[in-house]
């Protein structure tokens, strides 16, 4: 089935959570209007269904080959790489500085969740390069980021990131890849990391390697972490790859989804030590991973939303096609098309509304840091970066969540045939099972929010942004609208109990921060479903709001939004429940 990007749902978010039209109005985004914004969309949507989406299929099934240390990717994925990059994609969010476009970040996620429904093995490469490209920005040296930055702007050369070894994955304590310094100034590296996607490729003429490693003289646990510029190929004078740096891919892993997307062992130092270059300072490597982890992570719940996305719009089309049974609604005397089932309707739609309301709170994320780019008073600037603090682990969790949740359902949707691979509903199941996983696994989100993003300004960042949705609820009371039935009854009720949730974790981390921990999982998830029917009816609300967008609301908040008062109540439990349970688990 042809992939068919979803930009009007896209632009719908774009206007409520970004603000879109006001924004473009006033000239907050240079350089932007309304017709451009949706020129690159629709562009991005014809370059993923021509060029990305016929390789999702073929690449799941040839998937990437490791070969004495060289990795090729399944045909085609060379060449959509080169296509990709020569159309200026790959520089759409970057610094005009280095060549890119600099498109702001809601564009840049808007065509990201293109790419990767499209084809998510592919969208994993550009991804990371993106992430690197942050990382060196923030804390490379002019002269790293000179020599480096417009290659890797341009697409020509890709980027990774080394932060995972056999003994440290959410835990980076435990990393034992050292660095030494050299009497040049530059660091020989040793050490194997693992899991690294796209640690070795056929797409690319250079590899640049960002790596975490541990000098001799560093304080223990994470403040003696230093981060790394390593290229495959190290540079001849004038700026093109010469002779192979000292790290060999040692492996590719064979996993569950994913396929196409390589994910390498990677050895540093078997011959000596591998030239890497200082990014930041010495030991503070972390703390500029953290940049390029940051914009990851609101990338990797870009992608969830883009699989959800995906497998709706098939189990839609099946949905239409299928006929078993007889409905309230049939005509004539033959077998119905499921989608007239109630139940199957109820299936699709609950996959609509998870995905719309995911993408919501993730394109909310990127006007957040838009925002904080963009805002000319600096306490402005500060209050939107917080918002995107406190909304990164939400969105990255939340939509990777529905991403898995969506793409089982879609499966149910087609029944048997959905279990058979030749429908490929199947294989955004197992493409997604990675997202909760990788770049901060959900559990160690569900952490961030509640210990780090909860008590931001003492605790002002989330109360003023349950303010808003109590703001929300004031306007659907105030609403005439029928066809919102009990969308503010519901979003009430929820906020409510969502609040009384926030306050017991406030109380817990103080006295018993293993009540809160406890809790962090079904908090997380009632937070993103207040937040994302918040999104759905403000889409609701606004003028020229269409019948879709109401029915969408209404449905979130009488189906999906009634959770959240029982997963708030679960994040009430406390610990005991969890900890006294040693027999359980005997
Ligand atoms: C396909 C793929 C691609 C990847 N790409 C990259 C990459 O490009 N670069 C890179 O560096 N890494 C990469 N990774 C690694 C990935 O980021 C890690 O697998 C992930 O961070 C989890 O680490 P782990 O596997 O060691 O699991 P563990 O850390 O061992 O966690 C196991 C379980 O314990 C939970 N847990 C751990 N600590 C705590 C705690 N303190 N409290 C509560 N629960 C906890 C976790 O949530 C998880 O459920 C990739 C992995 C895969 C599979």
């Amino acid at each position: 089935m042809s992939y068919s990007a979803p930009v009007d749902d896209i632009v719908t978010a774009l206007k409520t959570v970004a603000d879109l039209d006001v924004r473009l109005a006033n000239g907050l985004y240079p350089g932007l209007d309304a017709d451009t914004v949706r020129a690159v969309l629709d562009e991005a949507g014809n370059f993923a269904a021509d060029v990305l989406a016929p390789l999702n299929w073929s690449g799941d099934r040839v998937g990437a080959r490791w070969q004495d240390g060289n990795v090729s990717t399944p045909p085609g994925f060379a060449d959509a790489y080169r296509q990709f990059s020569a159309a200026g994609w790959s520089a759409l969010p970057c610094s005009e500085e280095f060549g890119g476009q600099g498109l702001p970040e809601i564009i840049s996620s808007s065509v990201g969740e293109i790419w990767n429904a499209a084809n998510l093995a592919f969208g994993l490469c550009p991804l990371l390069t993106q992430g690197a490209i942050h990382a060196i920005e923030a804390g490379g040296s002019d002269a790293l980021k000179q020599t480096y930055l417009p290659k890797m702007v341009s697409g020509q050369w890709t980027g990774t990131m080394n932060l995972t070894e056999p003994h440290a994955g959410s835990d980076l304590s435990g990393l034992k890849t050292r660095a030494e310094k050299q009497a040049d100034g530059t660091y020989r590296i040793t050490g194997t990391k693992i899991f690294i996607t796209c640690g070795e490729h056929d797409m690319a003429e250079n590899i640049i390697h960002l790596v975490l490693a541990r000098l001799p003289d560093a304080p223990a646990g994470t403040r003696g972490i230093s981060l790394f510029l390593v290229p495959k190929f190290l540079l001849t004078a004038d700026g093109t790859p010469g002779a192979r740096n000292d790290v060999v891919c040692a492996g590719i892993e064979h996993k569950l989804g994913i396929m196409a997307s390589p994910t390498c062992i990677m050895k540093f130092g078997e011959q000596g030590g591998a030239t890497g270059y200082l990014v930041g300072e010495e030991n503070r490597g972390l703390a500029n991973m953290f940049v390029m982890m940051n914009s990851a992570r609101l990338a990797v719940g870009i992608q969830g939303v883009a699989i959800a996305d995906r497998a709706t719009q098939r189990a839609i089309a099946f949905a239409k096609e299928r006929t078993q049974g007889r409905s309230s609604t049939s005509s004539g005397a033959g077998m119905a098309p499921i989608v007239e089932h109630p139940d199957i309707r109820r299936t699709l739609l609950t996959m609509k509304a998870l995905t719309q309301a995911s993408r919501m709170i993730c394109l909310a994320t990127a006007a957040a840091l838009d925002n904080a780019t963009y805002a000319a008073d600096p306490e402005e600037a500060k209050a939107a970066r917080n918002l995107a603090a406190l909304l990164t682990p939400v969105a990255k969790s939340f939509a990777t969540d529905v991403a898995v949740d969506v793409a089982s359902l879609g499966i149910q949707v087609h029944g048997g045939m959905g279990f058979v691979e030749e429908t490929g509903a199947a294989q955004h199941l197992r493409d997604a099972r990675i997202l909760p996983i990788y770049e901060g696994t959900n559990g160690i989100q569900a952490i961030d929010l509640v210990t780090r993003k909860l008590p931001l300004e003492g605790g002002n960042v989330v109360t003023d942004y349950l303010s808003g949705i109590g703001d929300c609820v004031t306007k659907l009371h105030a609403s005439d609208n029928a066809g919102l039935g009990r969308t503010a009854k519901n979003l009430k009720d929820a906020l409510d109990a969502l609040s009384a949730a926030t306050r017991f974790i406030g109380k817990s981390l103080a006295s018993d921060p293993d009540a809160g921990l406890a809790g962090a999982t079904p908090y997380l998830n009632a937070f993103a479903r207040v937040a994302g029917a918040r999104y759905l009816a403000e889409a609701a609300l606004r003028d020229g709001a269409s019948s879709s967008d109401i029915a969408l609301a209404r449905f979130f908040a009488e189906n999906c939004l009634t959770a959240a008062v029982g997963l708030s109540d679960s994040a009430m439990n406390g610990s005991a429940t969890v900890l006294a349970s040693e027999g359980l688990l005997a």
